[in-house]
Parts: structure tokens; sequence; C-alpha cells
């Protein structure tokens, strides 16, 4: 059981509540536990819980019906995001910060050892250009047979300390013993407990008490019950950040290393709120069948991978059989970034610019919420907005939340948000026109990036409705488009449209109702406290929205009037004149979004349309909007590619101008796959 107590009880308080449970039989002990303090209780103690509440300083009691308490989903039913820091390298004193856990993929790979200098440097160089963003490689090796290589020890931490600072990469590596600990620690930014150590419980007390995040590997033969109790070992030696990770159990099977179990990941993320990651080359063992492996993980829900590289495999001094090349590392990278979106995630990738000039992983220290102004968004909380919002600035980032479009962009130009975040379009049902008018009436916004999220549809409604006791059906407009064949179902059903999907939750959360039921995406059901009484209900599973990051547009040699540019803290970048976060910037725009409409002559379009294609500048988007107030006149809203050549797309730009009327340049981003 965990007593989680209020920010403001007195040592008094919580004596007395110590006492109490003692004297009831408990073992109790303090903890920290996320962002509380808690005091656990275990034992065969018996405490009436509703007494126990009515103690002073008592916020909520959690009890669990699972021997691992504080690493049980009942006892915290939100995921844990775990954050791996790097020791600061960058100019500005920045450390390069990872997560694992929430709605993004984090991929960790390396060399099985660590053999030289030289090659883990190669191999962190390797990983990185293809967008590992944490370097793994052993040091002390717990090898089977006395006679293979043990590693190189403290000398191999150093080189790896030394390659993962280079390459802006915090280093994870095995501890195999409760005498290292204290000399690992000052040069690892996360433990590893090998398989052969999960129960090696004086080595998990040991590492759990020592601050860092740890990654614990599943023992071979360990039940899930086990495992999660290893981790129990860890976190209530005083760490919150403990990662589990799958990497094959042993069976009756030879043709592989071991056996990846799979269903562990969909058992323990629903036992437990830590993060699972998967190892699949100690898993199977053999490097051709290692992608696929590590695929199946990512669709079975893994928040990420360790994986094994090495860039002469047949030289390895370890596990060179299980190593992938650097070019097979590369594939399975991309093919995880076009799965990722499907099962709702994220890569998080290193941007290759980035990577190959040594800065930063993926985002430096997060921005103080205190002081950073908000991101806007339009919606109810769980709003599919919200979860693009946290793709790009991370679920601390503060957030504003409005009741229109408008308002976004109104936030964002006066100051009081730093960024908006707007949808632009939906894979099945077009464009969000609203949005694209509303460009055209700001010329000070400018769009600084763009993600695409997939949208699954769920019919959500109160505990006590079922699908035959619901007679009206609330959505957005567009939720109802997106859902026809499941609605055309139900024909009885009266649809009440509302602004926003997760409003319609929010209204059935309000009023109790049994009848109604709102579409919207699970995390409203979550975020409103809802049953999901359907989920997938969208006609067709490709069902995507492309959402724009926003921001105030600002000529470059204005950057010393923006306070974001000035604040050291801030690693905002400058692209194309605007601000945009770091996620976004810290690589090289591809992608530009602009209107223009063309003089009414034969051959006007075409023209357009040819410089560009003589610039060598792919059309992914050209709409035709009439333009208001002007019946029967049209601009042409187009999303184009930047060449990587420096000075094209200007030239090809100025060109445009002189063919077309009125042309808008909406921005200049990253597009996202
Ligand atoms: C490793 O990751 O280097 C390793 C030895 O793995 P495991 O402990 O899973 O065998
Ligand atoms: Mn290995």
């Amino acid at each position: 059981m965990i007593v989680v107590l209020s920010s403001g009880v007195t040592p008094h308080d919580k004596e007395l509540i110590r006492i109490y449970l003692r004297d009831r039989g408990f073992s109790v002990r303090d903890q920290i536990f996320g962002d509380d303090e808690v005091i656990g209780a275990s034992g065969k103690g018996v405490a009436d819980l509703d007494e126990l509440g009515l103690f002073p300083g008592v916020e909520r009691i959690a009890a669990t019906s699972k021997p691992y308490e504080l690493a049980s989903r009942e006892t915290k039913a939100e995921d844990s995001i775990v954050t791996v820091l790097g020791t600061p390298v960058f100019a500005s004193g920045a450390s390069a910060l990872v997560k694992i856990g929430g709605s993004r993929i984090t991929v960790i790979a390396g060399p099985c050892a660590v053999e030289s200098r030289g090659q883990i440097r190669e191999t962190a160089e390797a990983v990185r250009e293809s967008g590992a963003v944490i370097l793994r490689g052993g040091a002390f090796k717990p090898r089977t047979s006395p006679y293979a290589f043990q590693g190189l020890g403290m000398k191999g931490l150093e080189y790896m300390k030394e390659a993962g600072e280079a390459c802006g990469m915090p280093i994870v590596t095995e501890v195999v013993s409760p005498e290292y600990v204290v000399e690992m620690k000052d040069l690892t930014d996360m433990f590893q407990i090998g398989a052969r150590n999960m129960q090696n419980f004086s080595l998990l007390k040991k590492v759990g008490a020592a601050g860092k995040p740890v990654l614990l590997k599943r023992g071979p033969s360990a039940t899930i019950e086990e495992w999660l109790l290893s981790a129990e070992y860890l976190l209530a030696a005083g760490t919150n950040d403990v990662v589990l990770c799958e990497r094959g159990i042993r069976t009756f099977e030879t043709y592989t290393r071991n056996t990846l179990d799979i269903s562990a990941i969909p058992v323990v993320k629903s036992l437990s709120h830590l993060p699972v990651i998967v190892d699949p080359s100690h898993a199977v063992g053999i490097r051709a069948k290692v992608p696929p492996a590590a695929l199946a993980a990512i669709a079975a829900g893994a928040d990420g991978l360790t994986v094994e590289v090495h860039p002469r495999p047949d030289e390895a001094l370890s596990d060179g059989p299980q190593s992938l090349m650097p070019e097979q590392f590369e594939k399975l990278m991309r093919d995880i970034e076009a799965l990722a979106p499907v099962v709702g995630k994220e890569l998080l990738r290193t941007p290759r610019a980035a990577a190959s000039r040594g800065e930063a992983a993926v985002e430096l220290r997060a921005p103080d919420a205190e002081s950073a102004r908000p991101v806007a968004y339009n919606g109810e909380n769980g709003a599919f907005a919200e979860q693009a919002l946290m793709r790009v600035f991370g679920e601390e980032a503060p957030m504003l939340r409005l009741q229109s479009f408008k308002a976004i962009f109104d936030a964002v130009l006066d100051g009081s948000a730093c960024a908006g975040i707007v949808p632009v379009e939906n894979s099945l049902t077009g464009s969000i026109h609203e949005n694209y008018d509303l460009f055209l009436r700001y010329p000070d916004i400018a769009i600084a990036g763009e993600v695409k999220l997939r949208v699954v549809h769920c019919l959500i409604g109160d505990e006590r409705s079922n699908i035959d006791s619901i007679t009206i059906v609330r959505s957005h407009p567009q939720g109802f488009a997106q859902c026809r064949n499941f609605l055309d179902q139900h024909p009885a059903w009266s649809l009440e449209a509302c602004n926003d999907t997760a409003g319609a939750v929010a209204s059935i959360a309000r009023e109790g109702a049994v009848k109604v039921a709102a579409i919207a995406g699970a995390a409203a059901a979550r975020a409103h406290g809802l049953k999901v009484i359907k989920e997938g209900i969208e006609t067709n599973p490709r069902n995507y929205t492309r959402f724009l990051v926003i921001s105030r547009k600002l000529q470059v040699g204005a950057r010393a009037e923006n306070p974001d540019a000035n604040n050291a803290n801030n690693a905002n970048k400058w692209i194309g004149g605007a601000w945009v976060p770091p996620s976004l910037g810290s690589e090289k725009p591809n992608k530009a979004s602009l209107v223009f409409s063309v003089p009414d002559k034969p051959g006007s379009l075409f023209a357009c349309l040819k410089i560009m294609a003589d610039g060598g500048i792919n059309l992914s988007k050209l709409e035709s909007r009439p333009i208001q107030g002007k019946p029967w006149e049209y601009q042409f809203y187009a999303d184009i590619s930047i060449p990587e050549k420096e000075g094209v797309f200007e030239e090809v730009m100025e060109e445009l101008k002189t063919r077309s009327e009125d042309l808008s340049f909406l921005g200049a981003y990253r597009g996202s796959l």
C-alpha cells in the first residue's frame, strides 16, 4: 500500500501516519514516488483505509493487489517517462536529454562491447547518424565462458563516455557487481542490469540508490512477476527511473539464441507504468532476423529498442553474429519511422544535420515550465491537437487551451503563446480551410513545423452506457465524416455537432448522460474519466491529421527584438525567419508552404509550375480555393520541397513572384513522414 502525502504535510502528521501503520503490523518506509512524497507500507498488516484517509496530510491511498507495489499500474495509472541526461558538453552548458516512454519510440544502439577507443567512437557516429539517441556498449562483460573477452573495464567506460560526449548522446552500460557502482556512477548516464544479474538483489539495491536511471533486462528464465519484483527492488531503493527490457527467454527452441517474448510487452504495459523496451539482438541472436523482430516489438507497443551494431561485425570480440551492420541499422530506423504513426507514436530521431555537427540529441534540457510561455491549441483536455502538441513539445510543455483556431493565431501574434498548433488537413476528409484562410489574414504568422498524427476514433460514454443505451452522438463534424460507415450501421442515432471531439466527451462527463455518446480519441476518454465503448470506429484505419506548428514571423536580422531568441536557456532556432521549437529546428527545413494566384490568361498556372519543375522542386500538394470577395477567382495552396542545393529555392521564389499574383510565403519547415 502506498500512502500519498499532501504537499503541506508536516513532520508531525507523517509520524502519526507511520505510528498508525506500524501499530497495525506494517513495515513502513518514506519514499519519493514520481512528484509525490509517499509512505510505503508493506507486510501482512491490516488497516482501515477509510480511517487512514482521514489523517491530516494524507492525499490518497493507493492499494494494490500485486506484490510489486511501486511498479504496479494500480498504484500509478499514467505511463512513467524516464529521462536520461548526458553530461553538459555543449557550449551553452546544456546536456543531451533523452526521454523514454509516452508517445515516443527511443532507440539505443551501439556495440555489444567497447573494444577500443576508435571502435566505440566509429560506432557512436554511425548509429547517431542513423538517429539513435542513446549509446550502448559493455565495458564489463558478463560472459558465459571465463576465457571469453571480459571487456575493457573502466578504461572502456571512459572511451564510451568520450564517444557519447562527442556525439551528444547519453550512454548506458552494464554494471556487473555492486563494488563498481560508485566508480561507474560518474561516468555512465544510465546503468544497465544484465539478464544474468536480474535477481542479484544486492546489486539492485545499490544501483537503485545510485541516483541514475536504470535499464533492467529480464532474466532468461524469469517470469514477468519476478521481473517486476526486481524492478520493485530498484524503485524501493530510491530511483523512479526504471526502464524494463525484454531480451528473450530460454525455451526449448534452439534455432534462435533465445525466444523473444512479444506477448510480455502488452502484458507488462498493462501491469506496470514503467516504460518497456526490447533488445531484439540478444533475443534472436541472428543478424538477419533482428530487424523483423525489432519491428514486431514496436508493433506490439514497445517504447523503444536497444540494438547491437558493429561497423565490422566479423571482427567483433563479442556477439558479432547478432550485430547489425550500420547500413542495416539505418534501414531499420527508416522502417521504424514509417511504422511508428500506426501505433500512435513517433520515433525520437536525432536530426541528421545536427548529428554530423555533434549537437544535442533530440532536445536540450526541458524549458523551465514556470517561466516559459505556453503553446496554444484548440480543444478540451485529451484533444487530438493536445497529443500533436505533446509530440512536438513534450508532455511537460506549458499549454494554453483556447476555444477557436482564430484565438490561437491571436495568442501567437500578441505573444501570450510562444507557438500554436493547428490542424490543416485530414487524409480522409481533406483540408481544414478555416486555418488556411487564417494564414492569409495573419501575415505575421508563419509555419514552423508539422506533425502527422494517426487518428483512431472511439465511441465514448458514461460507465453505465452501452451501445444499445445510446440515442445521441456528439462530435466535431470531421469526427462524424471520418466514422461514416460505423454511423450508417446505427441510423436511429441523432448526431449533435460540437466544436471539437474532446469537447463532446467533456460535455458528457459534465452531464453524466447515459443516452449520449461521443466520438473522439481514447486520450479524451482518459482525460475525462469516461469509458471507451468501441475502439477504432473510423472508416479507414489509415486516417491521419496533419498539424502545423505556427509562430510569429520575424525577419532574419530582427532577432535582437525577439525575447525568445535572446533567452540563453532557449534552444530555439531561426529557420526562414521564424521561431521554431528545438525538436523541429535542429535541421534545415526541407518543405515550404505558399499561397498564390495567377493572372487570368492561358498558361499562367503552367508557367508557375514550370518554374518549380525546372528548379527541381517537388510539389506535394496543390489545391485551388475561391478568393474571398472575388467570385469565380481562385488562389492556389501549394506545399513544395526545398532543394538541398544552397540558393536554388530563393531563386525559384524570386522568379515565381514575377509570374504569380499575391504570393504569400507561409513558412519553411521540416516535413514529417
Ligand atoms: C548486453 O546487453 O550487453 C547483454 C549482455 O545483454 P543480456 O544481459 O540481455 O544478455
Ligand atoms: Mn551482447
